[in-house]
């Protein structure tokens, strides 16, 4: 089956803009939600979030793979965080690129599910990793944005790769590449 979604690149604006609160958990949501796992599989990512497909809403859909499978998240909030911890993270909208960054080990996770239900949960390991990394891109944040200086020299240059190789869509990676070093976004505090 064809992926109903291209998958939007570093470049693409609506990568940096922070996405609106769901208000309506309808039909239209759920089937959207479905496009998206066919996108997400087929990309073999393990999340996505909305505005990775160009909606400027504040959910995502993900799959573990340990046989639950796909779940959805709208409107997530980070209650709580603890700890830090490193992991080699990859983002599908920055593709060919992984980096070591550091976060919090454990987070405190509310939002809705599709059926409307408050769910809240702890969120550790692979899970916690993947739930701030979401949560960022709902936020109009990129993993190059945690990255030190090192790793955004390097990061640079991979970057002038995708835009070389990359189709008309991501014009906005010039603006990318010459933007300055971000400030971190409260990395080691909750
Ligand atoms: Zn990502």
């Amino acid at each position: 089956m064809a992926s109903p979604y291209a998958i939007r690149i570093i470049g693409d604006p609506v990568l940096r803009q922070r996405a609106s609160d769901v208000t309506e958990i309808d039909g239209r949501l759920a089937a959207l939600c479905q496009d998206m796992y066919v996108t997400m599989y087929e990309a073999q990512g393990a999340g996505l979030a909305a505005p990775q497909v160009g909606v400027q809403k504040r959910f995502m859909v993900y799959d573990l793979g340990a046989g639950d499978g796909p779940q959805v998240l709208i409107n997530p909030v980070i209650t709580e965080s603890d700890g830090e911890c490193e992991f080699y993270e990859g983002c599908l909208s920055v593709p060919g690129l992984r980096f070591d960054i550091v976060r919090p080990s454990t987070v405190n996770i509310t939002g809705l599910n599709l059926d409307e239900h408050e769910v809240e949960f702890e969120a550790d390991d692979f899970l916690g990793r993947l739930m701030q990394h979401e949560l960022d891109h709902l936020n109009g944040i990129l993993l190059i944005d945690h990255l030190d200086e090192d790793q955004r020299r390097s990061a640079k240059k991979a970057l002038r790769k995708i835009a070389m190789e990359a189709p008309s869509g991501v014009a906005g990676l010039g603006a990318e590449l010459a933007s300055p070093a971000k400030p971190k976004f409260g990395l080691f505090r909750s």
